[in-house]
């Protein structure tokens, strides 16, 4: 059996411990090279002569990962970034005419599989010594979509536009007004046109480093679309969008294909993902260790793909259980202690007024909170957590509140030191399913931005505390850790008998997590009108009928699915006034 040996050297700088960990090996013990210690301490496996015994990896488990491929997966990999480092197996398919999505956990390769397909990064094929000419990787997908493809790029036919993922380093390598940005990129004469639709004609004139995460998102996908392109990339367009911002750049992502024109989007927000997209293909893998892309399916089919956890034609399961969105009803009928209530409440920040009617929280209850960006809902948040006083309204205070802030601080402090009180009073329901063990000696700014999320969440649910506020805790994070993170919160809230306001703007997460809803009506940077909690039906109801979308459920696999705009099921649930379906 073939099998992929990762090594990361940063953490395993100790040469003696390095001789010690190859003392271990029965593959060496046996007189064959298969663990070797270089002479400046740098430790290297031989993947051939390696049996996959596990000793190693439990010697150094955050330094040394062996994983058996499986048998489809026995051949030359498109790239391996160097001895003992990640191998990428595959590639998804741009199709004209059409977007398609790639769905997929965090570190198994999307941005190094999009990079190939947008020329950034030249394939080795796993010979380190080279990169490959567009003869060879047109061989290589030999009678493949891929091959006509690489063909068309080899001709120069193929001009490629692509937006990153990390939108927040822009303002660190750009600076100037936003209109100065987008005129540099723009090709033709759509500009207007493009910031419209976008709905960024009110920022133009700002500076790129003050304007808001959902408006760099916006510009970033503008200056992708003004280049004259005919494969346009997004990589993870609608982090820091709210819902309705999220629909409509969706609606302008789909609008860009036409039969000479094909787009390509990875997005971690299912619902939208299943809205925005044709087709997919499932990155399936080991994180840092090997990726590979499934076949290409109709999105419905790959998203139920997904949610099982199991590829059929590859004979590969790439998650233990199968994900079930289950009607939430016996969450709602839970009946239990008032926790905090409120009537009544105001608040002027500035130019923006805040009013709350009246509501409360009982024990127990997780409540999801939707709302446009600017309409006051971590003011609100603020409010309870007594961060902001009120100037009007009564609040019953005799609670302690965790906080969760929308926007991560990161420091030198050691994520061990941070997490503290988490790690001694709940290791085994917060900080082992959150995977958090590994990023123990790391500085929180060391971590990427969904290790910092995680680390943030365990550290409010450390505290102690009645009810915690997460503001935007899907932030950063891939599907499966959306996953986790709802399952977490969910879990720990009914052990602990304590409550949730979480803050987000990803339906499905918010819908596979919340008891209840509460719901931000207003004029985004104007006013701000607090309501609810409600039950999920009648919360869901109000927000999507301000929204104009219907969601319907997937007989399957029970997941939230957006209607096409006047479809027959669009249409009848309007009728009805079944914006949603519970
Ligand atoms: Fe040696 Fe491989 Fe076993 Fe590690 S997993 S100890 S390299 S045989």
């Amino acid at each position: 059996m073939k099998r992929i040996a990762v090594v990361d050297n940063e953490k395993l700088k100790d040469k003696e411990k390095n001789l010690y960990i190859q003392s271990l090996c029965p593959v060496n013990r046996s007189g064959v090279e298969c663990i070797t210690v270089a002479k400046d301490g740098r430790l290297s496996i031989d993947e051939n002569t390696c049996i996959g015994c596990g000793i190693c990896p439990k010697a150094a488990p955050y330094a040394i990962k062996i994983v058996n491929l499986p048998e489809i997966l026995d051949k030359t990999p498109i790239h391996r970034y160097g001895k003992n480092k990640f191998a990428l197996y595959s590639l998804p398919t741009p199709i004209f005419g059409k977007v398609v999505g790639v769905l997929g956990v965090n570190g198994i390769g999307k941005s190094s599989a999009i990079g190939i397909l947008g020329g950034l990064l030249k394939p080795n094929f796993g010979d380190l010594s080279k990169k490959a000419d567009y003869k060879e990787i047109i061989d290589f997908f030999k009678g493949t979509e891929t091959q006509k493809f690489f063909e068309k790029m080899q001709q120069g036919s193929i001009k490629v536009s692509y937006k990153p993922q990390h939108v927040d380093l822009i303002p660190k390598k750009t600076k100037g007004k936003v209109i100065d940005l987008l005129k540099k990129v723009d090709d033709g004469d759509r500009l207007n046109e493009v910031v419209k639709e976008l709905d960024i004609e009110t920022i133009l004139e700002n500076q790129i480093d003050e304007i808001s995460g959902g408006e760099l998102q916006r510009v970033a996908i503008a200056a992708t679309v003004l280049k004259k392109a005919n494969l346009y990339i997004f990589d993870e367009p609608t982090s820091f969008l709210d819902i309705k911002q999220r629909i409509n750049v969706s609606k302008f992502i789909r609008n860009l294909c036409d039969e000479n024109t094909s787009v390509m989007v990875v997005e971690h927000d299912l619902i939208i993902f299943d809205y925005m997209t044709d087709m997919a293909h499932i990155m399936y893998g080991s994180e840092d260790v090997y990726g590979s892309v499934s076949g290409l399916k109709p999105t419905k089919n790959a998203i139920n793909v997904y949610l099982e956890g199991y590829l059929k034609e590859e004979n590969i399961r790439f998650r233990d259980k199968k994900v079930k969105f289950e009607t939430r009803k016996s969450f709602s009928e839970k009946k239990g202690e008032e926790l905090i209530s409120w009537s009544g409440i105001s608040k002027k920040l500035g130019k923006f007024f805040l009013s709350a009617e009246e509501g409360s929280i009982n024990k127990g209850e997780v409540i999801g909170v939707l709302g446009e960006n600017g309409i006051g809902k971590t003011t609100f948040v603020k409010i309870l957590a007594d961060v902001i006083k009120k100037d009007k309204g009564k609040l019953s205070t005799n609670v302690q509140v965790g906080y969760k802030p929308q926007y991560l601080e990161s420091g030198d402090e050691l994520v061990m030191v941070v997490l503290d009180d988490a790690i001694k009073k709940y290791t085994n329901q917060i900080i082992d399913p959150l995977n958090i063990k590994p990023l123990f000696e790391k500085k929180l700014s060391e971590l990427s931005g969904g290790e910092l999320q995680k680390v943030a969440i365990a550290l409010c649910l450390g505290k102690d505390a009645d009810l915690f506020l997460l503001d935007e805790p899907s932030a950063y994070l891939d599907i499966e850790q959306r996953l986790i993170i709802s399952k977490v919160i969910r879990d720990f809230m009914e052990l602990q008998d304590k409550s949730a306001l979480i803050v987000d703007h990803d339906l499905l997460f918010l819908s596979y997590l919340s008891d209840k809803l509460m719901v931000f009506d207003g004029v985004p940077a104007k006013n701000g009108i607090v309501k609810g909690p409600f039950e999920m039906e009648d919360g869901m109801n109000m927000f999507l009928k301000k929204l104009n979308i219907t969601l319907r459920r997937d007989k399957e696999s029970l997941m939230p699915r957006v209607n096409k705009l006047d479809s027959r099921l669009d249409r009848e649930q309007k009728e009805k006034g079944k914006y949603y379906y519970a």
